[in-house]
């Protein structure tokens, strides 16, 4: 939020008030606040009725309230540790205020005689009531003539008093100029919406008055604060649609689609392979994915769908119609485990049609390597699956017309941008399909992915039966390793996700080490395996493949196995600890079975006692198979900034507005951007500017 909005006044440095130099602007750049009017949109944390002042003798413990008194007696003394105490009278009672930093000078302005305005938080102490470090100044009629307003807190910040972060920003709303605080909302726009204009929002925020509803306040719902929110929403959905322009500005490559129908059609021939049809919901994707990619626009398309309901196929197909038009397709998945197994599906649906399928990892080094990157730069790969090494330097494709992006929700908007920037040598963009198994709720989705157009993939291949869920005590270990032994000895396999000890991935590899061990000497009669994120590439997949082939029954697994992992013959799931995994991990994981024909069951192991949270979690996870429907309790439970991903978005990092409580403004902020962009074109990039700023904006990365 700082410099270069075109059009707008450049804002003034926080320099320029009175009183605020070098060491004081470098703790406000702490706060993000660099310049005068930045200070203005730093919003109080919380409000405080200081405008009744209690009598002393009314203080009871607990209360956080405004007081005066006259100083009796301050003395500096020694109890344990050095502090300064400040005995307070107004008649009706009395109040110790007690310091353990303090100044010489703050001991002089508590002299005897003084009369002293504080606020702070009554409690007991030794000698009768006190306040702790509270925040005092002397009793003035005059600043108390003023004080008819309720207080704000601001975020803290070291070296920074509340009563000097109040003043600044009182001179700051005296001293911003109107140029500098332009409403970029045209008050059409504002009435329509019914909110108030940009200054008396900020007004408010700052000094409400003292009758302003302090609980409307607290929670955010004020119109002045949701005024704001509004703005900054605005200003993220203008910021995604930016870019979707900027993208769309360049041509991409037109992939005929009249001949739709000729059997002789790499896609025909693809779909006539399968043992199944697809279903009617891969249909409708597909056919929108088809209509986009033959216009000469690039394709922005993002596809949802439930884990198992067949995006992977779809991509497929998609890629089938880019290598018949002889140009590239490029597969990026975000795990190792992941790519090679798209790039297996892959081998088996093009080999049969001698197209051939390229794999790139972190994994391939050296002439491999090379002859592979060859491959992708003379354009003798049609089709390339991998990782993020798929974007690193030194990846030139020959003529990239499609970019799919698998399990966006692990990738950020700016990896998805490096991707593109791939194709974008021929002076042309590739289409890119994006794929994810996060369903979130249309408003969300309308937000958080404006840039892209999005297509639903709603049901599951038929005969699928819907897993069983079971929420178990970590007690009851030994009958759950039975259970593992009956699904196992009649043909089937099954799953063991080991705990998330912590964040870091050391610890869940060494416990999923030993939990590998415990479980292969309880079970001596299966083969057990094990994949971890730690593991070289190699053993990683020669591990998966033998578990595909059914050499191994019992599969001890991190969290790898969460996205994209595909055995249909795995029909237990085990994960230990779910109480402390998230909702969409926990959906994601179980995704893994009920993908055959077979009953399927996932266990969920706990250790008690469990949070309030865990225990909702589990009831959830127990009650439903509906990704929707587990989104939508997730979205209740932890806010969307979790469910989206933190890092992806750019949403969560969001000042004022909240995606769950401000919800019912999106659909008001999608019409105000469309308006924005028709009528007031100029507007947009300085309230992108104001919100986002130049360098974290979507549009201008890469
Ligand atoms: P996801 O959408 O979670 O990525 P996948 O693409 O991994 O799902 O598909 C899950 C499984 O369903 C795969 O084994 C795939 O071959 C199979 N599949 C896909 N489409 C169909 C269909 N129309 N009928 C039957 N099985 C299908
Ligand atoms: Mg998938």
């Amino acid at each position: 939020m700082n410099a270069g909005e075109a059009g707008a006044a450049t804002p003034r440095p926080v320099t320029s008030l009175r009183g605020v130099g070098e060491a004081l602007a470098g703790r406000l750049a702490a706060l993000g606040v660099h310049s005068a009017r930045d200070l203005l949109f730093l919003l109080p944390i919380r409000y405080e009725d200081r405008t009744r002042v209690v009598p002393l003798g009314e203080l009871r413990p607990g209360m956080r309230a405004a007081v005066e008194g006259e100083v009796l007696l301050t003395e500096v003394t020694f109890r344990g540790r050095r502090q300064l105490l400040s005995r307070l009278s107004d008649g009706s009672g009395s109040l110790t205020l007690r310091f353990f930093h303090f100044s010489t000078q703050q001991q002089q302005g508590l002299a005897r005689g003084m009369r002293i305005h504080c606020f702070g938080e009554a409690r007991r102490g030794a000698g009768g009531i006190e306040m702790v470090h509270p925040e005092y100044r002397r009793a003035d009629a005059e600043i108390d003539s003023v004080d008819d307003r309720l207080t704000p807190t601001y975020p803290a910040t070291e070296g920074l008093t509340q009563g000097r972060l109040r003043m600044l920003v009182r001179l700051a709303l005296a001293q911003v100029s109107a140029a500098e605080l332009r409403d970029w909302i045209p008050s059409e726009l504002l009435q329509r919406a019914d909110l108030p204009s940009l200054r008396e929002a900020l007004m408010l925020v700052h000094q409400p008055p003292v009758d302003c509803p302090v609980e409307e306040l607290m929670n955010r719902r004020h119109p002045a604060q949701r005024r704001l929110a509004f703005e900054e929403l605005l200003a993220h959905q203008l910021s995604l649609r930016q870019l979707r322009q900027n993208i769309q500005a360049e041509p991409g490559w037109a992939i005929g689609s009249d001949d739709a129908l000729t059997p002789s059609l790499l896609s025909s021939r693809l779909l006539a392979s399968l043992p199944f049809r697809l279903t009617g919901a891969q249909r409708r994707a597909l056919a929108e994915i088809e209509s986009d990619l033959a216009r000469e626009r690039p394709m922005l398309r993002l596809v949802q769908g439930d884990v198992g309901c067949g995006k992977t196929l779809v991509a497929a197909l998609a890629a089938a119609r880019v290598v018949q038009a002889g140009r590239q397709a490029a597969l990026m998945a975000p795990t190792e485990l992941l790519a090679d197994q798209h790039a297996q599906n892959f081998q088996r649906w093009f080999a049969p049609l001698s197209v051939p399928v390229a794999l790139l990892t972190g994994r391939q080094t050296g002439r491999a390597r090379q002859s592979i990157l060859e491959g992708i730069r003379e354009g003798h790969a049609p089709i390339v699956i991998g990782t993020h090494a798929l974007f690193q330097e030194g990846v030139q494709f020959a003529n990239l017309a499609l970019a799919i992006i698998d399990e966006q929700h692990r990738f950020g908007v700016h990896q998805r941008l490096a991707l593109r920037e791939k194709g974008a040598a021929g002076g042309r963009q590739p289409h890119q399909l994006i794929m994810t198994a996060t369903p979130i709720p249309r408003t969300l989705a309308m937000t958080a992915y404006a840039d892209l157009d999005v297509s639903v993939i709603d049901e599951l291949p038929p005969g699928r039966t819907p897993v069983k869920t079971v929420a178990l005590p970590e007690t009851r270990r030994v009958e759950v390793v039975q259970r593992i032994r009956s699904a196992c000895l009649a043909g089937r396999q099954a799953y063991w996700v080991c705990p998330l000890i912590d964040e870091s991935e050391e610890m869940p590899y060494s416990a999923a080490e030993e939990t590998a061990q415990t479980l292969a000497q309880a079970l001596p009669e299966l083969r057990v395996g094990l994949v971890h994120g730690r593991m070289p590439g190699a053993a990683k997949e020669r591990t998966m493949q033998e578990f595909k082939q059914g050499v191994i029954q019992l599969l001890v697994a991190t969290t790898v196995i969460e996205v994209g992992v595909d055995v249909p013959n795995a029909s237990l799931m085990i994960i230990e600890n779910a109480e402390r995994m998230g909702l969409a991990q926990l959906h994601q994981l179980r995704g893994r079975v009920g993908r055959g024909t077979h009953e399927s069951t996932c266990v969920l192991l706990y250790q008690s006692p469990m949070s309030q949270l865990g225990r909702e979690r589990l009831a959830v996870m127990r009650n439903t198979n509906d990704g929707f429907e587990v989104a939508r309790r997730d979205l209740e439970l932890r806010g969307p900034g979790e469910l989206l991903g933190t890092r992806q978005t750019g949403l969560s990092q969001m000042r004022v507005a909240d995606l769950s409580r401000d919800a019912d403004l999106l659909p008001a902020v999608q019409r105000a951007a469309q308006l924005l962009l028709a009528r007031w074109p100029d507007h947009v990039a300085p309230l992108i500017a104001r919100w986002i700023g130049q360098a974290e904006q979507y549009g201008r990365v890469g």
